[in-house]
């Protein structure tokens, strides 16, 4: 009998994510940082995971997009031909009795949500984070930590052009670190001052960005449901005119249904011609495309779907949880869609005092090793490898029990139907990449 929870809080997971070294506090020792976590070794898979499907998806198995590897630093004059130096604000309020800050938008009753204290009036706040290049700390040498992966690609539109001998409507693609200087980082990995980012720009002709963009946000929104999230999780939300970002047209957000509330995965713009004619006017280089059919140069319009891997690794770890009941006991799993899961197979012997057993386990996994992510664990009763196993979401564990030694065989246990199949060992490797789609 299995009665299924599929729902999970905060608290749960935020323990069950350091006890099984999904992610951890950064700097813990010292009582933590605010806004900035560490993947474990699990954790570090998960987003691995996640990063190579979409570059593998988005860059490598399409022929209009192309990779970039920008600096994180850059010329400080990008972030102000970018517009974020005078308006990458949030407003702010403090509190005049506790003295913590709040973005005034989070506040409601206008009052402060720890103490009740009286708040001042909201002032805006660059999100910025600074820094300075070189030994002097001057303004001559203030420069920002990239607040988003995207200028990196708009000031390189032109070397990427050249270079790879694009025909417009074509796109480049970029995974990196981003940094904002956020008033309350919050909802463990949701808000965070350092966080990745996977975005993509794609440019296309004036008068068709409003088909390019409705294509992406479909394009986008399958993408999360492909690799496992729940359809009803998920929902698109339009940015109302007052809440667009200066340079957008429009926006779209897919916002998945998080334990805190309906948030923001991914937000698709229509960044339309603000960024290339900005970087030209400010740098003085042209940045326009020759449209060889009207025979003229036109700046390109940019659609803009942009993500972030840790919000979507929060969001695969909540949707992949699930609790069950199994024979009076509590059996938590994370169902991770087999590509996400951070270890694929893992080998397990049935006995650890059987030096032949553990032998052939070992030599099984380091075989699976050559293929996939295989763990070896051999530390704990049969049951508790298992649940292990079960809660981080390992897809499919070989036991090797006394019997294997006789009939070379041994066997596969699926993760969610808890299913055990006998096969041969030889049969072992091609049976597993076959159910994880790897072959
Ligand atoms: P929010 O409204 O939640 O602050 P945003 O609209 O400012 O987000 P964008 O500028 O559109 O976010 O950034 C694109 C993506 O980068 C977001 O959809 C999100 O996945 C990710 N992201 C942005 N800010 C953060 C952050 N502080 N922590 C983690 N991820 C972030």
């Amino acid at each position: 009998m299995v009665e299924e929870k599929t729902t999970v809080d905060m608290e749960t997971l935020v323990s069950l994510c350091k006890r099984r070294g999904f992610i951890f506090q950064s700097s813990e020792i010292y009582g933590g940082v605010g806004g900035s976590w560490d993947y474990g070794p699990f954790g570090v898979e998960l987003k691995r995971n996640i990063k190579n499907v979409w570059w593998r998806d988005i860059v490598q198995r399409r022929d209009d997009i192309v990779g970039l590897d920008a600096g994180i630093l850059m010329h400080p004059r990008v972030w102000e031909a970018s517009g974020h130096v005078d308006s990458f604000t949030d407003p702010l309020v403090d509190c005049k009795n506790c003295k913590k800050r709040f973005r005034a938008d989070h506040v409601e009753d206008e009052v402060c949500p720890e103490c009740g204290g009286e708040l001042t009036e909201p002032r805006l706040f660059n999100l910025m984070l600074k820094t300075f290049l070189g030994p002097v700390e001057d303004d001559a040498s203030l420069t920002y930590l990239r607040p988003e992966t995207a200028q990196g690609m708009f000031v390189n539109f032109g070397n990427v052009l050249e270079a790879s001998r694009r025909k417009l409507p074509f796109g480049i693609a970029q995974i990196g670190k981003a940094f904002r200087n956020e008033i309350t980082p919050r909802n463990f990995t949701f808000r965070t001052r350092e966080f990745e980012q996977m975005e993509i720009e794609y440019f296309v002709k004036p008068g068709t960005d409003e088909e390019w963009h409705q294509r992406w946000v479909e394009e986008r929104f399958d993408w999360y449901v492909k690799y496992g999230l729940r359809p009803e999780f998920l929902r698109l939300r339009e940015h109302e005119g007052d809440e667009l970002a200066h340079y957008s047209k429009a926006t779209h957000d897919i916002e998945y249904l998080f334990p805190f509330g309906w948030a923001e995965l991914e937000g698709i713009s229509n960044r339309t011609d603000f960024d290339l004619r900005q970087h030209a006017l400010s740098s003085g280089r042209e940045m326009t495309y020759f449209d060889e059919e009207s025979g003229t140069h036109i700046v390109p319009y940019i659609i803009e779907p942009s993500g972030g891997v840790d919000r979507a690794a929060l969001a695969f770890l909540v949707d992949a949880y699930r609790e069950e009941k199994v024979r009076k006991r509590k059996r938590v799993v994370l169902s991770f869609h087999p590509e996400l899961a951070p270890v694929k197979v893992a080998v397990l012997p049935l006995l650890r005092n059987r030096p032949e057993l553990v032998a052939l386990a070992k030599e099984i996994a380091a075989d699976l090793r050559l293929h996939v992510m295989t763990m070896y664990d051999d530390t704990a009763s049969i049951g508790r490898l298992y649940r292990r196993q079960d809660e981080i979401g390992t897809p499919f564990c070989v036991t090797v029990d006394v019997e294997s030694l006789e009939d070379n065989a041994v066997t596969i246990r699926e993760r969610d139907s808890m299913e055990q199949t006998r096969v041969p060992i030889p049969e072992v490797k091609d049976n597993l990449l076959a159910s994880l789609g790897t072959v």
